[in-house]
């Protein structure tokens, strides 16, 4: 959809900053997965970034039994419930080893979504740098772009493992940057850091000052042995940056609007600002569930894991048995592989996947110039769903 659609029938113009926004491809996808559904074919959707597996009981239970409460009726507080901040501050601690202070180094979101497209806000002026990633989950720019920062673009690269490479940033540019947006395990290339990595990151930031802002929405999304590593668990990481951390992927609680941000006190109260002038925080009972999870359901992410490798090996298995050269990762719940004919756009391979074999793909393009000649497959549906998605392939 064009955002200039809706403006058509009237003579309300939409501002510049939102005609500045690339077109979100996932709703043209979307569409066209209407149109194919519409003559009657079956669609098997890799497309969802959604886990398909349940919210885990008692966290739903929680929410409705806190429902009920009165004072959880009424308006929470702006940096969200302390209960929740603890929670969570411990759960790091439990997890990374990283102490946080929950009153002043914790701060609840309605999904991380929400902090990242506000973070800019609070940092930004007109005519700022603001380092992206490419290919990337498209809100590190829109949010610059509502800031009227100046996204410059990071290309991650096969040959790097999907790392940026910070030498072939101009000095200029790095001067000028006010923040730098970070994502491991990354969607979409499913790639990791290390901590050598994250080191490097921090030096980097001390020298020219910008903030670190790193999606860490995959914490937990992992199917092989070694755990994804936290950037604020490495040396003076906490002096530059923050960490969101989202529910949604953790718990399969995509629609209870749940996540939180973590780190460094200052960009927490600059972000923490912006927030006050824009919404009134977290509904309590939500918050209560979350943290009740963040307490006691972390065995969930283990069965959730187990689930998710044997769809990996499966899909991996089948790809590279067509032919696809897949990258190999254990992290996030996406296979991303390169489009397997050579010369054609990932998006024009997506529709004729869609078209002729009734699969959805995210064409790579999607996430950026450098995700074109690439394709993304969730792991978010059934191992029956897979299974006869590579028999339509074959
Ligand atoms: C899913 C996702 C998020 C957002 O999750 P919320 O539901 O808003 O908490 C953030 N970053 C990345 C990279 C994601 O894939």
């Amino acid at each position: 959809m064009k955002h200039t659609d809706a403006a058509d029938q009237s003579s309300f113009k939409f501002s510049e900053r939102l005609n500045k926004l690339p077109v979100y491809l996932f709703a043209e996808i979307d569409r066209l997965k209407q149109e194919v559904k519409a003559k009657g074919v079956d669609i098997i959707s890799f497309g969802i970034g959604d886990p398909d597996l349940p919210t885990p009981k008692p966290i739903v239970n929680i929410l409705k039994e806190e429902s009920e409460i009165d004072i959880n009726q009424k308006y929470p507080s702006y940096e969200g419930l302390l209960k929740f901040r603890e929670s969570a501050a411990n759960w790091y601690s439990k997890r990374f080893n990283v102490s946080l202070d929950p009153q002043t180094e914790v701060l609840s979101l309605i999904g991380s979504k929400e902090g990242i497209g506000h973070l800019p806000l609070a940092f930004v002026n007109p005519g700022d740098i603001v380092l992206v990633p490419d290919p990337g989950y498209p809100v590190y720019n829109a949010g610059t772009i509502f800031a009227g920062g100046i996204p410059y673009v990071m290309p991650l690269k096969q040959e790097n493992d999907f790392l940026p490479d910070f030498s072939i940033i101009p000095e200029d540019v790095l001067k000028k940057a006010k923040i730098m947006f970070l994502n491991y395990p990354n969607n979409p290339t499913s790639a990791k850091a290390d901590k050598f990595f994250f080191n490097e990151v921090v030096k980097l930031a001390k020298k020219y000052s910008f903030i670190v802002a790193h999606d860490f929405a995959y914490s937990e999304v992992f199917t092989g042995d070694a755990e994804p590593e936290s950037f604020l668990s490495v040396k003076g990481a906490k002096d530059v940056g923050i960490e969101f951390h989202s529910l949604s992927k953790t718990f399969n609680m995509t629609g209870f609007r749940i996540g939180f941000v973590c780190g460094n006190k200052q960009v927490l109260s600059g972000l923490g600002a912006v927030k006050t002038n824009l919404d009134s925080g977290v509904f309590q009972a939500i918050q209560l569930a979350g943290a009740y999870g963040l307490d006691n359901e972390l065995e969930v992410i283990k069965e959730n894991n187990k689930i998710y490798r044997k769809r990996r090996e499966l899909l991996v298995e089948g790809l590279e048995h067509l032919g696809y050269n897949v990258y190999k990762s254990d992290a996030t719940f996406y296979v991303w592989t390169k489009v397997p004919a050579a010369g054609v756009s990932s998006k024009d391979f997506a529709m004729s996947l869609l078209n002729d074999k009734g699969i959805v793909v995210t064409p790579g393009s999607g996430f950026g110039e450098y995700g074109e000649g690439y394709i993304r497959f969730s792991l978010t549906i059934s191992e029956d769903r897979i299974k006869e998605a590579l028999e339509r392939m074959a």
